[in-house]
């Protein structure tokens, strides 16, 4: 019988190590990749932080170079790779987890390979943006050109000299436009107008207003996640070099054919790719058997704790809590909750077999 099982790691299954490690338990982190860095390395090229280093940290262990500045993507995957090694917890890398049953009063967790480990405290932290989302658009499924979702982009190149849609609102859909646009005939195009906000208020980041006015830890998640879209976090760059055309922004198509899109007055051109930045869904499906998800694969919880499986928590997921709950800097403060308030009720009621603290 294992300590305590979290499923996932990367920065939410780390933090949920860290909490766990806290209470004196030492944890099995299952992660189905090569390395305890999360999603970081298959996000596109160019992809900086929208928050500076000083708030991109964990708890006690500072981001490398200056606070102030926005690091690249590889520097997240660097810092937590060190981060990692700091954590006295068991972390089996290539061990992807497949299905999850209730025996006894405990879960097992049974991976790819065939190995089912037992405990009582399970932790999914796998998080919110493993299911690359694809809507349904008209005439989406006859184009005949290329077709990504943005987690499978990587840079410009490929697309050189083509023409090329990009479909969304969001940060990834105007970074992604932006940059192709100097390579590519690119429009981004989108149901919602593009909204902006500037990633400084008074001369100072964001992040500083939410951390020193505590919004950042306010419980508004079921409230903020019926606001339609999150501005695109712009120092004004980006408005700019759409304002110019350069991409250009357009209302949605009408209808794409197997060549060409046709937009809402009525003209048609030729174009050779599209790209979905339309965002993500968590993959939970591992958890099925167990009843802990709703009819559309949403887990059934209250601020990350299973409303149907005590014992069951998750780490990550977006507007678990906060606004900042699947990011890196409110990611620790939900997952010490998360810990906290299971191990209390697994040490408060008979069922526990948790060992004392190591
Ligand atoms: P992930 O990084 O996705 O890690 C989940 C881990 O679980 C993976 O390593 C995966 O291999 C593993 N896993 C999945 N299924 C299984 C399974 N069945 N068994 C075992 N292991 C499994 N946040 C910020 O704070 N700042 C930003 O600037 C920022 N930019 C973002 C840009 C993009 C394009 C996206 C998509 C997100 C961004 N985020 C940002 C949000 C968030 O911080 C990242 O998505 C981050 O990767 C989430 O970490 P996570 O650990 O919750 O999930």
């Amino acid at each position: 019988m294992c300590n305590a099982i979290v499923i996932g790691g990367g920065q939410s299954g780390l933090a949920a190590a860290h909490a766990l490690r806290t209470q004196g338990l030492r944890p099995v982190v299952l992660e189905a990749g090569a390395e305890p860095v999360g999603s970081w390395p298959h996000y596109y090229d160019s992809l900086t932080l929208f928050s500076p280093a000083r708030f991109s940290a964990f708890p006690d262990v500072p981001f490398p170079g200056d606070p102030d500045h926005y690091p690249h993507r590889d520097e997240v995957v660097d810092y937590l790779r060190r981060y990692a090694r700091t954590l006295d917890a068991d972390i089996r890398t290539h061990h992807r987890v497949s299905t999850v049953t209730a025996d006894n009063g405990a879960y097992t967790v049974h991976t790819e390979h065939g190995e089912a480990l037992q405990t009582n405290i399970l932790i999914a932290a796998t998080g919110g943006f493993s299911q690359p989302h694809w809507p349904e658009l008209p005439g989406l499924n006859k184009f005949a050109g290329t077709i990504l979702h943005a987690s499978d982009y990587r840079n410009p190149e490929p697309f050189a000299g083509q023409r090329v849609l990009v479909v969304g609102a969001g940060n990834s859909a105007v970074q992604i436009a932006v940059e192709l646009a100097e390579h590519a005939h690119t429009t981004i195009t989108s149901r919602t107008p593009l909204r902006y906000a500037s990633p400084t208020l008074l001369g100072r980041d964001l992040h500083w207003w939410t951390a020193t006015t505590r919004l950042d830890v306010l419980p508004l998640g079921p409230w903020l996640r019926t606001v339609p879209t999150t501005p695109v976090s712009d120092k004004g760059a980006y408005k700019a070099a759409i304002e110019a055309g350069n991409p250009d922004h357009r209302p949605l198509f009408e209808h794409l054919n197997t060549t060409e899109v046709t937009w809402s007055d009525g003209t048609r051109e030729h174009i050779d790719a599209v790209i979905l930045a339309t965002g993500y869904r968590p993959d939970l499906t591992y958890l099925q058997p167990l009843g802990a998800l709703d009819s559309t694969g949403s887990p059934r919880h209250r601020r990350g704790l299973s409303r149907t499986c005590p014992g069951l928590g998750y780490v990550g997921l977006e507007w678990q809590t906060s606004f900042s709950s699947a990011t890196l800097r409110g990611v620790h403060r939900d997952a010490h909750y998360v810990v906290k308030q299971l191990v209390k009720a697994v040490r408060t009621h008979k069922h526990c077999c948790i060992p004392t603290p190591v």
